[in-house]
């Protein structure tokens, strides 16, 4: 009797502890273990809505649809290891993307037709769903092209989207929506193998500034639309910096009449076109941050009068 209570109180003085560890544990980890700036899961221009939670026939939607053009890039929003995950007919062509944090990431509903009519064609297979070298059990670095957006699965006939997940602990979905919100956007996904040629782009939008640093003259740009040498494009909606070199050639418009240029034109709020040199794809360059892309020709528009 007295053996049985004691036992009794051991045992519950055991869980109170596991419960306590367990709170602490789940505070003092989950919170910090996301980063805090994710890069954006889909390049290009998309949008999404704060949906977590929202009613849905299999129950309370798990994440964020970011809605955006059929096959636009999807990138790998931190550095971490891939499942590709084909068996599932309400996420048709997914992957899980384990982040070096220890964040885990799902993208759900990728591409799976081969042409945009919807044909259902493609199958959850390398250059159509995933990239094109993506391998099951791959670690990938941050931006890194993981695959394409589409409707597989439930999404089939719908609007072309990405179901994103976040989960803090396995298996426990939180609104992926203030880390989206607080996430940089690439201007191309980091991709290997674009060869030694590397990638230029031409970027349009308008000045924002002319800034001065050690390293030298950049114009920055609010860039709208972007259009790469492989002929990929993208609407846009963010800065970038690019280097001003004294062989930069710079020129100006009028109307349809082109003239030779100076930077001093470059005043904030007109319109503009930079043609950069071909660099490899990193995160760095494809965020247009200072020093990473350099203008080898620079456009602006003049006001007409
Ligand atoms: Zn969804």
């Amino acid at each position: 009797m007295l053996r049985s209570r004691s036992t009794g109180i051991v045992f519950l003085v055991a869980a109170i502890a596991l419960l306590v560890a367990g709170s602490a544990d789940a505070r003092v980890l989950a919170p910090s273990g996301v980063p805090k700036r994710l890069i954006f899961p889909v390049v290009g221009a998309s949008h999404f809505t704060n949906d977590f939670g929202a009613p849905r026939g299999q129950g309370a939607h798990q994440g964020n649809d970011i809605i955006g053009p059929w096959r636009s890039p999807v990138v790998a929003v931190e550095s971490g290891t891939v499942t590709l995950w084909t068996s599932s007919w309400r996420a048709g062509c997914m992957l899980w993307l384990d982040g070096d944090s220890g964040t885990r990431y799902a993208y759900i509903h990728l591409n799976n037709d081969l042409t945009s009519k919807n044909d259902n064609e493609g199958g959850c297979v390398q250059g159509i769903a995933y990239a094109p070298t993506l391998a099951d059990g791959q670690h990938v670095q941050q931006g890194e092209l993981l695959g394409f957006n589409g409707d597989s699965g439930d999404a089939n006939g719908g609007v072309n989207h990405v179901h994103f997940e976040l989960q803090e602990r396995r298996g426990h979905s939180v609104s992926p929506y203030r880390w989206l919100r607080k996430a940089r956007q690439l201007l191309y996904p980091v991709v290997k193998h674009v060869g030694p040629q590397g990638i230029g782009f031409r970027l349009k939008g308008t000045v924002h500034a002319v800034r001065e640093s050690a390293e030298g003259t950049h114009l920055v740009i609010k860039a709208t639309f972007l259009r790469a040498t492989d002929g990929s494009k993208y609407d846009v909606d963010r800065k970038v910096f690019s280097t001003i070199l004294p062989e930069t050639v710079i020129l100006a418009k009028k109307g349809r009449k082109k003239k030779p240029g100076k930077l001093t034109m470059a005043k904030p709020g007109r319109p503009v076109t930079v043609w950069t040199a071909p660099v490899q794809p990193t995160v760095e360059t494809a965020l247009g941050k200072l020093g990473a892309l350099t203008a080898t020709r620079v456009l602006i528009a003049l006001p007409r009068r």
